[in-house]
């Protein structure tokens, strides 16, 4: 257990989860809440709670030494064929409840892992099994990540006849040496013609990815590479801040020897990231962008929108599929089993693989809100009222007002508002509007 006030004020960059991803945190979820999302499906759908799906495709060509995710790089085509079968079957399962059978999809996400690992038959099969399902005709967004070195031209021809929206390309870095030396797949080549294929090809919303701070990273190769990331002008683009999760490969080799002070593995400070990212979000400002979460930069904020992101955070439904993977319903968290053997072996029994779960109370789920969206800088008071019937800066405002002597934002009446320095660090202390019970948590679970 690490007490709130310990991650707070570490600089280095520890092992452990940096980033709140969600609340409550995960160690606690548990098994005997299962019950309670199988009661909720029996009930009739909601009126006005839009629904969203997320599809877990966990295979990679090689694992990066920083990744925490459940994937496989050992699979062969027909263990895919079997787990894509186990995941059309999951589908079919939750369409059978009451609550979610017949409801539209809002928006669909294809996250890994890497989708893009999936062959264009393999991926055209999944989605014409998976539409008469749910019907995504209508749906506001549709995302597929990529990581570069597994596109072809062909293959971004048929995503895009598919009807995906929004294509996210996992690029993280332009040095091949570093790209190589965190155990990354792809090169720096096979970047750019695969960003040129899918300009070409006319996708409504392309968004790439860097991560701040991957092993080896300096001053002047991170200026180089925010100068190739505007030079693409891409119409988004997501900047992580490298944490070191304990599965990763990186931390599994610092315990082996016995160490936890991870930079003599060359992982910058948190000082240094966020430096890294205070200069890439002027510069892409200076560039005509406008920066729209701690994370996030975009070229036109009217036709550049995250539906998965907002919806979610706001607490619509979702059904996340796959192994291990998270979905919402109902107010109720819910995440699946996190083994092939069984996931798999579940959905072979026609059940549902949930494998934990947490009910949020009201207040739970107002804080969630407020932590979930602060990530976009500002909490509204007006918007909380309506949603809520309270306002975060009322009731965090002793909190608030700390942050604000701290320099991190503004209580702006009903308002309050992260200053540019507060945004890029927020995730160091989100902690500090856990609920008291939650206020000492497991990092990792
Ligand atoms: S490509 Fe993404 S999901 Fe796959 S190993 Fe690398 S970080 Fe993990």
């Amino acid at each position: 257990m690490i007490p709130a006030a310990d991650s707070n004020h570490q600089e280095k960059t520890g092992l452990g989860n940096y980033f709140v991803a969600n609340y409550p945190p995960f160690s606690f979820w548990n098994k005997t809440t299962i019950g309670q999302v199988e009661n909720l499906c029996l009930q009739s759908a909601p009126i006005d709670r839009p629904l969203g799906l997320y599809l877990h495709i966990p295979f990679c060509r090689k694992r990066c030494k920083f990744c925490y995710f459940r994937v496989y790089t050992d699979k062969n085509a027909r263990d895919i064929e079997f787990y894509l079968d186990s995941l059309v079957r999951e589908i079919q399962i939750l369409s059978s409840y009451p609550y979610l059978a017949h409801r539209p999809l809002k928006f669909v996400y294809f996250g890994g892992g890497t989708p893009s690992f999936l062959s264009v038959n393999q991926i055209r099969s999944l989605v014409d099994r998976i539409k008469p399902l749910f019907s995504w005709d209508k749906a506001e967004e549709i995302t597929f990540e990529c990581e570069p070195g597994t596109l072809q031209q062909h293959k971004l021809e048929a995503l895009r006849d598919m009807g995906i929206t929004r294509l996210s390309l996992g690029i993280e870095n332009f040095s091949d040496e570093i790209l190589l030396s965190n155990g990354r797949a792809h090169l720096s080549e096979e970047i750019v013609r695969a960003y040129g294929w899918a300009r070409d090809l006319g996708f409504p919303q392309i968004n790439i990815d860097l991560i701040a701070g991957m092993v080896g990273e300096t001053d002047v190769n991170w200026s180089h590479c925010i100068d190739k990331a505007l030079a693409l002008a891409p119409d988004s683009l997501t900047v992580y801040q490298m944490e070191l999760p304990f599965n990763t490969v990186y931390s599994k080799e610092l315990r082996l020897v016995g160490q936890d002070q991870p930079d003599t593995v060359g992982v910058a400070d948190w000082p240094t990231k966020r430096r890294w990212m205070a200069e890439c979000f002027d510069r892409f400002e200076k560039a005509g962008y406008t920066v729209t979460s701690a994370t996030t930069v975009v070229k036109d904020p009217k036709s550049t929108q995250f539906v998965y992101r907002d919806a979610l955070w706001q607490g619509a439904d979702m059904m996340g599929t796959g192994v291990a993977s998270f979905g919402h319903l109902g107010g109720i968290h819910v995440q699946n089993l996190d083994a092939w053997e069984t996931y798999t072996q579940s959905i072979s029994q026609n059940q549902a693989p949930w494998a934990r779960a947490y009910s949020l109370s009201g207040q739970e789920q107002f804080v969630r809100e407020s932590i979930l969206l602060l990530k976009k800088g500002r909490l509204s008071g007006k918007e909380f009222q309506e949603r809520h019937g309270k306002i975060p800066a009322r009731e965090f405002g002793s909190t608030f007002q700390e942050w604000e002597r701290r320099g991190l934002g503004n209580l702006l009446g009903n308002d309050f508002i992260l200053s540019r320095e507060g945004l890029i660090q927020i995730d160091r202390w989100l902690p500090e509007l856990f609920l008291p019970e939650h206020k000492n948590y497991t990092r990792y679970t």
